[in-house]
């Protein structure tokens, strides 16, 4: 089983479990989910992209994509292109592969992958930086 932080178009956001990360692609697709507070089915995975301490340079590079992030399809889409570029995907591990960075710095390249809120508390309090990332979908 895999929670998800979901969003809606309307931007509210809320969790689901899944049995594994297809799944939501399947129930999304047939537009099956919907969002607890509005029932729209235009449902999105909420990724986060950890920002991983270190380098100050790294940091630095990643500021610009907060500040003019806007809900512009077209740059969320850069943004999606951006991270996928420059940053390593590491699933539903993100919780397990952020720390391995952030404790050890094995390696220099940022990472992004899902986590659960649970996860997401601990690594605040642990003093990771995650930065959460509105998912744009290539297709439609
Ligand atoms: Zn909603």
């Amino acid at each position: 089983m895999i929670k998800y932080n979901l969003k809606c178009i309307n931007n509210h956001e809320f969790e689901s479990w899944f049995s594994d990360s297809n799944e939501f692609d399947k129930l999304n697709k047939k537009k099956l989910l919907e969002c607890i507070y509005c029932a729209s089915n235009k449902i999105k995975k909420s990724i986060m992209a950890p920002m991983i301490s270190g380098t100050k340079s790294k940091k630095d590079s990643i500021q610009p994509l907060n500040k003019d992030l806007s809900n512009k399809k077209k740059d969320l889409l850069q943004l999606r292109n951006y991270i996928e570029k420059n940053f390593e995907f590491v699933g539903d591990k993100l919780s397990e592969k952020a720390r391995e960075v952030y404790y050890n710095k094995k390696t220099e390249k940022g990472i992004y992958g899902t986590a659960t809120a649970e996860e997401r508390e601990e690594m605040e309090e642990e003093g990771i930086d995650l930065l959460r990332v509105p998912w744009a979908s290539k297709d439609n």
